[in-house]
């Protein structure tokens, strides 16, 4: 079977370099976002220059820097479907668990027209998502991979950065959690998979097992 075209642009927003991924080319104008952030004019933008519709807005985490663009792509394209993990959907109208109290502005997101489990797959056309459950920096945090390309490509959120993983100090993170989610789900998938995250450059699952400080070869036992 012959791999699936899947383009991938990546749309930063400031201020915490927070990366939204705009998944397109594997069916027409058809487009899927993943964590618009807090910049989302820049996404509406690119969008409409591209001429691409959204089919759905995915968030891996409920975190207000992931989830601030829902509401201007739900308003724009309401057609869009709103998904998350089922243990983040309630960060998504509540600005103290989302954070953005606490950075002093309030995001509250339209509500998720779908919640996710792990192991659902998410089917756009011919595009096929799979969901991973994979909590400790966010109890409902998952990702999102796609074994049609080659290599494969995970969209990774704020579990496993270049160099780094995601932080472990908000009130619902878990050390031992974040380090299963790394060691014994997205380190099962082939050294080749490009993992795009939610902050930083890509990396691939190979470079991040050979290097990585934190749960690479020379990390050893718990954080
Ligand atoms: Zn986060």
């Amino acid at each position: 079977m012959n791999p699936l075209p899947l383009e991938v642009e990546v749309i930063e927003s400031a201020p915490f370099a927070e990366n939204c991924y705009v998944l397109s080319g594997f069916q027409g104008s058809d487009c899927v976002v993943i964590d618009p952030g807090t910049e989302p004019e820049k996404i509406l933008q690119f969008l409409q220059s591209q001429g691409l519709q959204p089919l759905a807005v995915l968030n891996t985490h409920g975190h207000a820097d992931h989830i601030a663009g829902n509401a201007l792509l739900k308003q724009r394209w309401p057609q869009a479907v709103l998904m998350i993990g089922r243990l983040d959907e309630p960060k998504l109208q509540d600005p103290v668990a989302n954070l953005s109290a606490g950075f002093g502005f309030q995001v509250v997101s339209p509500p998720a027209d779908r919640v996710l489990e792990d192991g659902d797959v998410l089917r756009f056309g011919p595009l096929e998502l799979e969901v991973f459950y994979t909590p400790g920096h966010s109890q409902g945090h998952v990702v999102f991979l796609c074994r049609q390309t080659e290599p494969w490509v995970v969209f990774g959120g704020d579990v496993l950065f270049a160099g780094g993983v995601g932080r472990v100090d908000f009130p619902d993170s878990d050390p031992q959690a974040l380090w299963h989610s790394i060691r014994e789900v997205m380190f099962r998938w082939p050294d080749s998979t490009r993992v795009f995250p939610g902050h930083g450059p890509p990396t691939t699952i190979g470079q991040e097992k050979r290097t990585n400080p934190f749960v690479g070869q020379g990390a050893l036992g718990d954080f």
